[in-house]
């Protein structure tokens, strides 16, 4: 059987959560249900998470929560009246407010869109609903308990009829709601995929899948009609939005593909995340292009580095003090550099460069910043001549300039690195060198 997890947009209005009900109801097999929120239904629209949140916030601030409040209640009320559902929205409205007005963490707050659109579908599926807080159990030090959760959620199997179940959110001991990082629903779908041993996860979204590069940076590129578990994980770090990048972390191990579907185009096959793909013909050796802006490299040269035992020790626990992970690593006999994202090094760059130079005594430290990182990704690059050649003439052709380069030992990626402003420039050379 199926596990199906639709995303905000597929939850965000009546027609949608009808279009949802007709891609249940066509396949007896889509038997597990994980929703998100309901997302935008405009551009220009808020999603009720972000409601929920600044409802948390204005708590926070003026000791009542107010106006989001309003705002999310008129949301589902509306939902649960055009979809001719008898559930009494206001009485949970009501309790959600009372929460967040007495003491519940901004998490409870946030979990809640998942919650009542859980609540709103099995009903409107005659389904049975299940509350995650239930079965998705976090540790006391709030990292994610896959042994008890699996148990809780084996028993699922045991429901006779369909299931439905929030994204997003679990519970810690102490009973308080905790809530996975944002977009956690394809996180818990995963999660329930694994424990009831589903023969596939669907994800159901509002594009028709990946795309082997950023859509605003080359229009219309191709779709990924497969990619392998590997990819994903580089793909979806390096910044392709598609899926949660912790998404497989659950799966490993269980060889349950994972199928990225389009709600409002359902005839479309979507992409194919299979945790191997040797057997499976591809449309280019390139399987995807991802990237983004936003970091500095720190180089550092020393005369003899190569002999001076212990220096990247000592630099990488200067970051391991700072609390820093670093992106990349690309070294030479005499020089190392890393790569590490902004958001992590703010605030905080001169004094980590002050520490390395006490610790180190570098001939020479230089700083570079508004670096883009771009990945490119795909397991067929290993085995084929010519495929940096043909990256880094794409490159030079339109005048980039490559300022790093890294190649993971896996040889599935490269990564490199240009200023910002040659990023998109950059991005389309090397798609139009592997994709016509
Ligand atoms: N509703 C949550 C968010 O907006 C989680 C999710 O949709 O997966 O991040």
């Amino acid at each position: 059987m199926k596990v199906c997890k639709f995303g905000g947009t597929s939850m965000a209005t009546p027609e949608s959560i009808r279009q949802v009900e007709s891609i249940i109801k066509s396949d007896p097999e889509r038997k597990y249900v994980v929703v998100s929120a309901p997302g935008k239904r405009f551009k220009g629209d808020t999603k009720v998470t972000d409601l929920l949140y600044a409802a948390a916030a204005e708590k926070e601030r003026y000791g009542v929560a107010g106006a989001s409040i309003e705002e999310i209640r008129d949301r589902f009320v509306t939902l649960a009246r055009d979809l001719g559902l008898e559930t009494d929205i206001d009485s949970y409205i009501d309790e959600i407010e009372e929460g967040i007005n007495n003491a519940q963490t901004a998490d409870y707050a946030a979990s809640r869109g998942e919650y009542l659109s859980a609540i709103i579908l099995a009903e409107k599926l005659g389904f049975k609903f299940v509350d995650a807080a239930e079965i998705i159990k976090f540790k006391f030090d709030g990292t994610f308990d896959a042994e008890t959760t699996n148990d809780l959620v084996k028993a699922l199997k045991d429901i006779e009829g369909g299931v439905v179940i929030p994204g997003f959110y679990g519970r810690m001991p102490d009973k308080s709601i905790k809530t996975f990082s944002r977009g956690g629903s394809d996180v818990t779908g995963a999660i329930i995929a694994r424990g009831v041993d589903a023969e596939i996860y669907e994800n159901w979204t509002d594009v028709n899948g990946f795309m082997v590069t950023d859509p605003t940076v080359v229009k219309n590129p191709r779709q990924m009609s497969v990619l392998s578990y590997e990819e994903l994980r580089e793909l979806s770090y390096m910044g392709a939005g598609v899926l949660h990048p912790e998404s497989i972390f659950p799966l490993k191990g269980s060889g349950i593909p994972i199928n990225i579907r389009n709600t409002f185009e359902p005839e479309n096959p979507g992409t194919l995340i299979l945790p191997d793909t040797s057997g499976c013909p591809r449309a280019s050796i390139v399987t995807g292009i991802a990237g983004r802006k936003g970091n500095t490299t720190i180089s550092l040269k020393k005369a003899m580095m190569n002999t001076e035992l212990g220096f990247g020790r000592k630099v990488l626990s200067v970051l391991e003090r700072y609390g820093i992970s670093f992106e990349h690593m690309p070294t030479g006999i005499d020089t190392m550099s890393i790569v590490i994202a902004d958001k992590v090094l703010n605030g905080i760059e001169q004094a980590v460069l002050d520490d390395i130079k006490g610790k180190v005594n570098p001939d020479s430290i230089e700083v570079l910043h508004n670096l883009a990182l771009i990945a490119v990704v795909g397991h067929g690059m290993a085995n084929q001549i010519g495929t940096a050649a043909k990256i880094f003439t794409a490159l030079f052709e339109s005048g980039v300039n490559v300022r790093m380069i890294d190649q993971g030992s896996s040889e599935m990626n490269i990564i490199i690195g240009v200023e910002e402003k040659d990023y998109e420039k950059a991005i389309q050379a090397i798609y139009y060198a592997f994709f016509d």
